[in-house]
């Protein structure tokens, strides 16, 4: 009998080892939630220019490799102290750590009144922001939202088409494309958390708008409502992209009012220069 048990004992251990063994195996992702991949080189890019193009043309450019990168969507806090990446007000979404398109497109979103989108959850600071802007009489419109990662590879294979048109050759037209629109993945648009925003008596997405009394106060007043002038003039190099007085970005007030006290961009905040 005592033999009949420790024999069924040593056996529920073995049951149990291999159970864990075949979880680590099978799923080589436990233990991380991003890798440190990173794509190409993009330059200064404007995001922004991307909107404005709407230009028709196909190519058979395939932008991402879809194994560079993985996001834990799962939104919650973290505890502890340090900021986290995957904290879903501070994912970071650049060249280096492009968003997957699934992860992109589980994003649930809000429409705008103009029609444009974001991630639901910054739909209230979002107008509320923008109410009391209209306060001060100073009226902002939003003019870029959440964008897809399929009108991301749009955009940037009109783009490629485009430097095709002029002649240049299919790897050239794809790395000059690259200068000027985002690899899909790689726009902060595809967050859902990020806005383009210009005032009605300028609606020019270049540095004019900083003498405008509207982009002052937004400059000045962002981060009560949990967002920041994502481009700074003085972080491109770090960013990689000039500076965007019109590109606000949410991470919370608390993150928000660190980074634009500090005058620090999100990845220096998050330890990812
Ligand atoms: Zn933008």
């Amino acid at each position: 009998m005592k033999n009949k048990v420790q024999f069924m004992l040593c056996e529920l251990i073995m049951v149990v080892f291999f159970v864990m063994l075949s979880a680590v195996v099978l799923n080589p992702s436990i233990g991380h939630t991003l890798t440190d991949e990173p794509i190409d080189k993009l330059p200064m890019n404007n995001s922004a220019s991307v909107s404005s193009d709407s230009t028709s043309g196909t190519t058979s450019v395939s932008p991402q490799d879809s194994s560079t990168s993985e996001i834990d969507s799962s939104g919650a806090s973290q505890t502890g102290d340090s900021p986290n990446i995957s904290d879903w007000n501070l994912i970071l979404a650049n060249d280096k750590h492009p968003l997957e398109a699934e992860f992109i497109d589980s994003i649930q979103t809000k429409k705008l009144p103009n029609g444009l989108s974001v991630d639901e959850r910054i739909y209230e600071p979002l107008n509320k922001m923008l109410d009391d802007a209209e306060k001060q009489g100073y009226h902002l419109i939003v003019c870029s939202g959440y964008r897809s990662y399929d009108k991301q590879v749009e955009l940037f294979n009109n783009r490629v088409q485009r430097y095709r048109d002029v002649g240049y050759t299919q790897e050239e037209a794809y790395e000059k494309g690259k200068t000027s629109v985002a690899l899909p993945g790689a726009s902060e648009h595809h967050t859902g958390l990020a806005v383009d925003i210009v005032c009605s008596s300028y609606q020019n997405l270049d540095d004019g708008m900083m003498s405008r009394p509207e982009i002052k106060w937004l400059y000045a007043n962002c981060q009560k409502y949990g967002f920041i002038v994502r481009y700074p003039s003085d972080k491109s190099d770090i960013t990689g992209i000039i500076h965007e007085p019109w590109h606000y970005r949410y991470v919370g007030v608390e993150a928000a009012t660190e980074i634009m006290d500090k005058d620090i961009c999100l990845e220096e905040y998050l330890g990812m220069t």
